[in-house]
């Protein structure tokens, strides 16, 4: 698929998609049994596996994506800050010709300040951060709209800051993704993490209710705490749904680590069930050097874990 299908049917996709819809259209079309039956995607899902920008071996941006493509991987990850900005002009140069796409850029983004000069500020960073991403062809920012605790002095309630993230500062955001060609993705993470956006149907809610520009991602680490079915919770993100995390179930590192814990196969189940095209990308940190804690493990290892993750993931979307 391409990108601008994907980011289009996401972005255009809006409030019809989200939970509810599925049930509706199931239905007026008969579902039977009172049970309901999804409507098939468009297009069959897509496996597209992605790593985040230090996780890939490899020093300079050809480099990191030649072992991309070396291995089977469709997606590559970047870094949020400034480094879309700063590094534009040469991902675009160093993408020509490949078999990947840009998803998304992931860093930290906080839109819970009381102040309201401090809100914007944070609305102003981003600004140029988008158009970049934009110019690079990239699905989105991921975006957690606050981190910490609400209840501390110099934050909005959960109440304020749903408000002023879906009518102002993440409003603002979504419509110049839009303009620009990308989207904001927003994050939902852990309760220790973050009181304001924990599952995935709520983000999709919230983007929906942003319109055009904003869409949803699910992490497999935080929603194994916050979710009580993966596949629930992607249904839930719908077409909405425009990127994935994914860690070891057991321990936030490589999966395939842990096995037997390290099981996908129901969070697989829904993106099938919603035709999701979008990348499941890598984000965990490593096992302990058994040799030497401290030191981390060498390059070689970490290569053997990453293409041991690849074959686990691409077995249990068979599997799926
Ligand atoms: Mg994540």
């Amino acid at each position: 698929m391409k990108r601008r299908d994907f980011l289009t049917a996401s972005a255009v996709a809006g409030v019809a998609t989200v939970c509810g819809a599925p049930r509706a259209a199931a239905d007026q079309a008969g579902g039977g049994n009172g049970m309901p039956k999804l409507t098939p995607p468009e297009k069959p899902a897509e496996l597209n596996l992605c790593l985040q920008w230090g996780a890939i071996p490899g020093g300079e941006i050809k480099e990191k994506l030649d072992f991309l493509e070396a291995n089977g991987f469709t997606a590559v990850e970047i870094p949020s800050g400034d480094w879309p900005i700063k590094n534009c002009d040469a991902m675009i140069e160093a993408m020509k010709g490949r078999k990947l796409f840009l998803a998304t850029a992931c860093g930290p983004s906080d839109f819970s300040y009381a102040e309201p000069e401090k809100r914007e500020a944070e609305v102003q960073k981003f600004l140029p951060v988008l158009e970049a991403l934009g110019k690079m062809k990239s699905v989105g920012l991921i975006i957690c709209p606050a981190r910490g605790k609400l209840s501390e002095p110099g934050r909005l309630s959960a109440k304020e800051l749903r408000k002023d993230f879906v009518e102002n500062t993440g409003k603002r955001l979504a419509e110049h993704a839009h303009k620009h060609g990308t989207s904001i993705v927003l994050e939902p993470l852990r309760r220790n993490e973050t009181p304001f956006l924990r599952q995935v149907a709520d983000g999709a809610r919230i983007a929906a209710d942003i319109g055009p520009g904003a869409t949803v991602m699910g992490d497999f680490w935080h929603m194994g705490l916050e979710e009580t079915s993966f596949m629930g919770a992607f249904i839930c993100g719908g077409k909405l749904l425009t990127h994935v995390h994914i860690a070891g179930l057991k321990e936030r590192i490589i999966p395939g680590v842990h096995r037997d814990a390290d099981n996908y196969v129901d969070g697989f189940k829904g993106l099938k069930l919603i035709g999701y095209r979008g990348a499941v990308s890598f984000e965990g940190g490593w096992p302990k050097n058994p040799e030497d804690p401290k030191k981390g493990l060498p390059q070689e290892e970490k290569i053997r874990l990453i293409r041991n993750m690849a074959t686990m993931l691409r077995e249990q979307w068979a599997m799926a």
